[in-house]
């Protein structure tokens, strides 16, 4: 095989992962950091688990804000910020899914404290340098490295509670992050192997999950996929899918997770021709020699929801979603026309199997 050319940034981060670690590591990742007064933040529905983390930071602890909501609505994050000051923190520890973890970085963007993320979710915003925050219904997101957390505890044992139907779709969620690292301009031949590890050990998990979900091993195995595809998506620029997602979510409301599951399979094949190697690997991780097909027929098996239609969206949403995702400037191995990105929608609408069609 030749080596392509490429570059790669290592980030200065730690990564702690073992089942009850959410109770201990996160006093011993302060101390490691010189950190005296944590704020510790989560959302409303995690505030249980996030209290069980604030209580076993014991003196270490500043208070608990429980008070994250989806994509960080500015006045959440203005808040937080504000109790952040009001506490004395000099660091904050997010406990939950991509939301609870938006607001920790939402506040280190503003204040440069120091995060530590302990992830309920296969999301992976944990392992990236994005922010995003939402004012008057428009998400601004950038990178920063103030926001990377400092460390991150993975804890299994923390998303036994993660109801079955969300395990499926966060953890197809996280495979979108590693199948379009694959193509990212920025891709490596360390992203590569990321990549193909996570995408096969969440895939292979996620049936387990359903099966049992209270069972520690697949538990395991699809936080340790989370980790990888969500490490893919910290190293690389995302392409046509994360933009098709960012539109629906951001414009028409969509949930986070459920619209990467639908659109996945569409904007795979979409890309397919162009990205003979990406998808050889992902055919490889997934045992199949139809990659999007077998993600779209995995989503069905799943119980997952498959159509744009069955998440809200109307046909007279298709246009103005494609004419939104045509007209930014996003890096993606086929050029995005109007007409393409209103096919991948159409195709995603309906919930068909995807086609993939020869390049003319
Ligand atoms: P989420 O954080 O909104 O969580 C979804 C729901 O699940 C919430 O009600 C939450 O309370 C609940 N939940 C979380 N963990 C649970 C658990 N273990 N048990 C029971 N309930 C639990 O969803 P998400 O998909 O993790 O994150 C989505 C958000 O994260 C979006 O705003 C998205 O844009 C953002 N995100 C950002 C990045 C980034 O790099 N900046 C990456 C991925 C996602």
């Amino acid at each position: 095989m030749n080596v392509p050319d490429f570059s790669f940034e290592s980030r200065p981060m730690r990564v702690v992962f073992r089942p009850g670690a959410s109770t201990a590591a996160p006093a011993e990742e302060a101390a490691r950091l010189g950190l005296r007064r944590l704020l510790v933040v989560s959302g409303r529905q995690s505030s249980v688990t996030a209290r069980a983390v604030a209580d076993s930071l014991g003196s270490l602890c500043a208070g608990l804000h429980a008070e994250a909501r989806m994509h960080v609505p500015a006045e959440v994050a203005d808040l937080a910020v504000e109790v952040a000051r009001a506490a004395g923190a000099d660091g904050c520890v997010a406990v939950g899914g991509g939301s609870a973890i938006g607001l920790g970085k939402a506040i280190a963007l503003r204040t440069h404290l120091p995060l530590i993320a302990v992830p309920s979710t296969y999301s992976g915003s944990e392992m990236t340098s994005v922010w995003g925050v939402t004012e008057h219904g428009i998400k601004r997101t950038g990178r920063n490295p103030a926001v990377l957390p400092r460390s991150v505890v993975y804890d299994p044992e923390l998303t036994l509670t993660l109801p079955v139907a969300l395990s499926m779709t966060s953890g197809i969620n996280a495979v979108a992050h590693a199948a379009e690292a694959l193509y990212a301009p920025d891709t490596s031949p360390l992203v590569a192997l990321m990549a193909e590890e996570g995408v096969r050990a969440m895939t292979s998990a996620l049936p387990l999950v359903a099966a049992d979900p209270e069972a520690m091993g697949p538990r395991s195995r699809a936080l340790y996929g989370a980790w990888l595809c969500g490490s893919c998506l910290g190293a690389t620029t995302m392409g046509l899918h994360h933009k098709l997602c960012h539109v629906l979510g951001g414009t028409f409301g969509l949930p986070h997770a459920e619209t990467h599951t639908v659109v996945l399979p569409h904007a795979l094949a979409y890309n397919a021709p162009a990205v003979h190697e990406a998808i050889a690997v992902l055919n490889r991780a997934l045992r199949t020699d139809n990659a999007p097909h077998a993600l779209w027929d995995l989503a069905g098996r799943l119980g997952a929801p498959r159509s744009l239609a069955q998440l809200g969206l109307t046909d007279d949403d298709l246009t103005v979603a494609a004419g939104q995702t045509a007209a930014e400037a996003y890096p993606n191995p086929r050029t995005v026309t109007m007409g393409g990105a209103l096919e991948v929608l159409r195709a995603a609408y309906a919930g068909q199997s995807p086609r993939i069609e020869a390049l003319t």
